[in-house]
């Protein structure tokens, strides 16, 4: 068929595409609601390795606190925390399900099209080469020419303009003839494919991360400078002045759902992600502030060296003397560091003597242990965490028996909780 030659293309056409609903990651299970189960999954998953590890007392010597600590100090008990982060998880759900609601449906189909608009955006961006050229004092389209006897078709297309007059297509028009036109070259489409598949997902999960990052900075700075806020929402989760894993989202109900919830959702909706992104964010920030509570230091956990808020440095914050200070969670510390409200100085004794202390209470059977009704406590208690005394309950001296038995085993003597033997690395502290 004759080439139709009436028809001049200024770019490369756009391809045509057909849409098709985007078939679910798992059969019977719509993204959308996969992302919401998923991170529950994942909390629980993580969680019981660290209680695993917690229980049994493995890798001890990077742990942040002694077992006595967590009985001693902490002011509830594991099965209430179990029971408020259950809680957190249905109202997220129930959250996650309202927003399910007004989803729109996911297509698939049209990625090449979008593709190739990134493509026309580059070949658009080289239309600025030839003026840049100029601005070295050199004539562009002489060095084209001069690139292009070299061999070097593709480069001199580039700094012509984007003129690339060998790069072409046959295309059939709608009236059914066939014709010539400009093609992408195939740098312009595998740089395409890059930004589209990698560099804008990248971005998306950038933005979302630094919208949770600042969501989080703010609310929590806001709840400890507020005492209302503090004692009637954010004490909850301070009762853990020594944080494990699945504590991570023990929180009061109302800040579960602005701290986390909606600090996730909102991320979510502005960065613009697709369900399946969600899913990975979510559960990313989800084992993210697990790891950020897990109680160990480790060396060979990748999510502790990627950036400087891990478990170390939130751990700080858990601390009566650190409270007022590392609010920054889950990602970066860049507001921290902003606001200066990062903690400085040397930490290592003041964890010896926590270790020290707790480990004496529990020796002399003197611990206080969990206090449901401390909601206060931030305000009350002194820098041994012992301010509200409350009466206990007979489990938690039973628990707490066992532990010394445990403890008298594993440990002789107090000194051997000291340091090196159930401290963190000097690095660390
Ligand atoms: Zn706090
Ligand atoms: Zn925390």
């Amino acid at each position: 068929m004759a080439a139709n030659t009436s028809v001049a293309f200024e770019l490369p056409p756009l391809p045509s595409y057909t849409l098709t609903p985007r078939p679910p990651l798992v059969d019977g299970i719509p993204d959308n609601i996969l992302a919401l189960i998923l991170p529950i999954i994942a909390y629980w998953a993580v969680s019981l390795f660290f209680h695993y590890i917690d229980v049994n007392d493995l890798f001890s010597q990077y742990r942040l606190h002694t077992p006595a600590e967590v009985l001693a100090r902490n002011r509830v008990s594991r099965w209430d925390v179990v029971r408020d982060v259950v809680l957190q998880q249905i109202i997220q759900t129930v959250a996650g399900l309202v927003m399910a609601y007004f989803d729109t449906e996911e297509y698939l189909g049209k990625e090449e099209y979008d593709v190739a608009v990134w493509a026309r955006r580059i070949r658009i961006l080289q239309r600025a080469l030839p003026h840049l050229v100029a601005l070295f004092g050199l004539n562009a389209s002489g060095l084209a020419s001069n690139l292009s006897q070299n061999g070097y078709k593709t480069l001199a297309g580039a700094v012509a303009g984007g003129r690339y007059p060998d790069i072409t297509q046959s295309i059939i028009l709608e009236n059914g003839a066939e014709t010539l036109a400009p093609a992408f070259a195939s740098w312009e489409l595998a740089l395409a494919n890059f930004i589209y598949w990698y560099f804008v997902p990248a971005l998306q999960l950038i933005l979302g991360i630094c919208i949770v990052d600042t969501w989080q900075y703010f609310l929590h700075r806001a709840m400890h400078l507020n005492r209302w806020l503090y004692v009637r929402f954010h004490s909850r989760h301070h009762r853990l002045y020594v944080p494990y894993a699945f504590g991570a989202l023990y929180n009061h109900p109302v800040e579960g759902f602005l701290l986390d919830t909606a600090g996730t959702g909102v991320a979510f909706l502005i960065s613009g992600m697709t369900h399946r992104q969600g899913m990975c964010f979510f559960t990313f920030s989800t084992i993210k502030t697990v790891d950020d509570h897990c109680g160990y230091s480790f060396p060979w956990d990748p999510l502790q060296h990627v950036t400087s808020n891990n478990a170390a440095y939130h751990d700080i914050h858990h601390q009566s003397w650190g409270i007022k200070t590392n609010f920054s969670q889950p990602f970066f510390i860049f507001w921290d560091r902003l606001f200066d409200t990062q903690w400085k100085g040397d930490v290592k004794l003041r964890y010896e003597r926590s270790r020290e202390v707790a480990q004496k209470q529990i020796d002399e059977g003197t611990a206080l242990g969990p206090d449901p009704h401390a909601d206060d406590s931030f305000y009350s208690t002194s820098n041994l965490d012992m301010a509200v005394v409350s009466p206990e309950a007979p489990a938690e001296i039973n628990a707490r028996t066992r532990l010394r038995r445990k403890t008298a085993t594993l440990s002789p003597s107090v000194d051997s909780l000291k340091g090196v033997n159930h401290g963190v690395t000097s690095s660390v502290l």
